[in-house]
């Protein structure tokens, strides 16, 4: 504890400097989730798997199976260090790149807080890679018969910050943040597979190859049923998804799903335009729900503006709001909404 400014400069050293960037990344059992289906994703496995131990009080074991294409054996230990990364080389190569993660922090994150197994093994070598790390030291590194791809099991979670792990909330809350992330994945991805179990039972399965209204229907039957479908194309931005009938509203954007090149983002102005593609349908402080998948040009979208990527800015943005309110619009004349008593003008 100190308790007056301390007079020297230092620099910060690298586990310090570790767990403070940490904090920014894994704010909690879900960001962990987060982190590792993302990077299923760009590891491009077809079904991803994951697995959630708890006790009574808290999630003790996150572990993520995937089959992708795995880390070759001397790139391993690497993985874990902060800034490393396969995804880009410069940071020109944020125009082209078209992955989840590219910042190379998660797995460093991660495994300054916890306690980290990973085994995997890249396609092409015959042996895979068991490795354990924890508190961002390795504490074994070894050759080990694996299938192609990866499993990350991550325990004793903010075991190297405590206030961290006591301003979590309820188990509930943290497994219900869980299984949204993996609801949003599913998503977002319905050509992937997703398998979610609890303490080794089955939650979950959300089958691949699918359609996203597929994936909506069997995870929100009832919303899905007042779902219309909206989609587009203008100026190299294409737009899919699904949006509500106006009498299915709610009070704030919660029930609005985003993603801009397959990353949920968090956006009120993107929120704003697709109520304002309603104008006077819906009451003034109401929302829709919505499932709105937007692809475009990498080099127009900077999402490196926030540790976790929620967040993202888009060069003409204006532009970019215009052609949601004009196709949420356009999705709305389409449908005979008669009988709710209200005309679209
Ligand atoms: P980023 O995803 O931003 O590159 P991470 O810390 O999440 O950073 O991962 C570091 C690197 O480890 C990735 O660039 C990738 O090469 C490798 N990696 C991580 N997870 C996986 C995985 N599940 N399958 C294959 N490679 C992975
Ligand atoms: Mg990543």
């Amino acid at each position: 504890m100190i308790e007056m400014p301390n007079p020297h400069i230092r620099l910060l050293d690298g586990d310090t400097i570790n767990q403070i960037a940490a904090g920014e990344v894994v704010e909690r059992p879900a960001s962990i989730v987060k982190e590792l289906i993302e990077n299923a994703i760009d590891a491009k496995a077809t079904t991803i798997t994951v697995e959630i131990s708890s006790n009574r009080k808290e999630v003790t074991r996150i572990r993520i199976i995937d089959d992708g294409c795995g880390i070759p054996t001397e790139e391993v230990s690497l993985a874990f260090s902060p800034h490393a990364t396969s995804k880009i080389q410069t940071a020109e190569d944020l125009n082209t790149c078209r992955t989840l993660g590219f910042r190379g922090e998660a797995l460093a994150s991660i495994a300054a807080i916890a306690y980290v197994t990973m085994v995997t093994r890249s396609k092409g070598e015959d042996a895979g890679t068991h490795l354990i790390i924890s508190g961002g030291e390795i504490l074994e590194n070894r050759a080990t018969g694996a299938p192609t791809g990866t499993t990350l099991t991550v325990e004793e979670i903010f075991f190297t910050t405590p206030a961290r792990r006591k301003f979590l909330k309820s188990l509930a809350t943290e497994l219900s943040r869980i299984s949204s992330v993996i609801e949003v994945f599913s998503l977002l991805y319905p050509e992937l597979t997703f398998r979610y179990l609890l303490n080794g039972q089955e939650k979950s399965t959300s089958h691949g190859t699918r359609t996203l209204g597929e994936v909506l229907r069997a995870l929100r039957p009832d919303e899905a049923a007042q779902m219309i479908q909206v989609s587009g194309e203008e100026n190299g931005i294409s737009l899919e998804g699904y949006i509500s009938h106006p009498e299915l509203i709610r009070q704030n954007t919660q029930r609005i799903l985003v993603a801009v090149n397959g990353r949920m983002i968090v956006s009120s102005r993107i929120s704003g335009a697709i109520r304002s593609g309603y104008g006077t349908l819906i009451p003034s402080h109401s929302f829709p729900v919505a499932v709105l998948k937007i692809n475009l040009d990498p080099a127009r979208v900077d999402a490196n503006i926030h540790p976790t990527k929620r967040e993202i800015r888009i060069s003409d943005e204006p532009e970019f709001l215009r052609f949601i309110v004009t196709r949420v619009k356009e999705a709305l004349q389409g449908q005979d909404l008669s009988h709710s008593g209200i005309s679209i003008k």
